[in-house]
């Protein structure tokens, strides 16, 4: 049986994780399980101890991290969160993609330890700042205060958004939750054939430009290339596969933060992008991140 991933879902806070986690959980067909946190912050009206958290004093906290319970923690404007191990590893063990929705500090201390191998990471941004204050204040669970330096923690959260492997700006629910799902099946989490994925499509279209289009470029490349003398695989190295798979990532990856789904799917836009990241690609070197 093939085992389940983590799926690591971030993002400020007051962005609309939980929305789209709601979304995700209502989609059977994604085989998802939420892993239940441990806090020390009080229950908000109307969560539930067990289900949203398991709401814990300061010390039985300060037990589990001592006894080595908990996966990751973090701290939080005050209050400690971390994700408790043995439920996660069970339910990966069995078959079961969980998810985790937490802060950048714990969500680090898992890219750490774990195989990418076994985890998918994404960060869900907001489509702007002034968007995230008004949710934050119009949930109306918190006082001036906490909105506050829950607005500060965001400053400081967005800019390590480049530690994920996707970042997905929630312009609409529904479009951020195809794009979760687009990438879940991308990175073979579901039952689905990773084939089906957009990225898969993608990946056909790119090739496609490029060699009825660009093999010019290819060859040029490879020819300079060759000559230097730091380039000692030159025989396996494949030029345009490479080449290939660099622009799909690129215009994958955009596309995910910066534009609706569908986009993937429309051959000039495409092709427009593929043209737009040729120019930043360095053909001198294949270390390019
Ligand atoms: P909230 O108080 O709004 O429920 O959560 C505050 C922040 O803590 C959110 O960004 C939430 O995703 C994060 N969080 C919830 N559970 C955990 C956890 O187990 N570990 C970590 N590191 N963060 C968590």
């Amino acid at each position: 049986m093939k085992k389940g991933k983590i799926i690591i879902l971030s993002g400020p806070s007051g962005v609309g994780k939980g929305t789209i986690n709601k979304e995700l959980a209502k989609d059977n067909s994604l085989n998802l399980t939420q892993s239940i946190s441990m806090t020390t912050r009080a229950a908000r009206p109307g969560e539930v101890d067990g289900v949203n958290y398991f709401f814990v004093d300061r010390s039985t906290f300060k037990d589990a991290i001592e006894h080595d319970e908990l996966i990751e923690y973090a701290e939080f404007i005050g209050n400690f969160y971390g994700t408790p191990r043995k439920y996660l590893y069970d339910k990966i063990e069995n078959g079961e993609n969980v998810v985790l929705e937490i802060e950048v500090t714990g969500a680090t201390q898992i890219l750490k330890k774990e195989e990418s191998s076994k985890l998918v990471s994404i960060f869900l941004m907001p489509p702007n700042l002034k968007q995230l204050e008004n949710r934050l204040r119009n949930r109306g669970t918190e006082n001036e205060e906490v909105i506050k330096q829950r607005l500060d923690k965001a400053l400081l959260e967005i800019p390590l958004k480049h530690k994920y492997q996707y970042v997905i700006t929630i312009d609409s629910v529904e479009d951020a939750v195809e794009k979760v799902k687009e990438v879940l099946t991308k990175e073979d989490t579901l039952e689905k054939d990773w084939k089906t994925s957009k990225y898969y499509k993608l990946n056909e279209d790119v090739k496609k430009i490029i060699t009825d289009q660009y093999m010019f470029l290819v060859d040029n490349w490879k020819d300079n290339v060759i000559h230097l003398d730091n380039f000692k695989d030159i025989k396996s190295f494949n030029f345009l596969e490479y080449l290939i798979n660099f622009l799909t990532e690129k215009i994958y990856k955009f596309v995910l933060a910066h534009e609706e789904l569908k986009s993937l799917e429309n051959f000039n836009k495409v092709k427009s992008y593929a043209e737009k990241f040729m120019l930043d690609f360095n053909f001198f070197t294949i270390e390019q991140e």
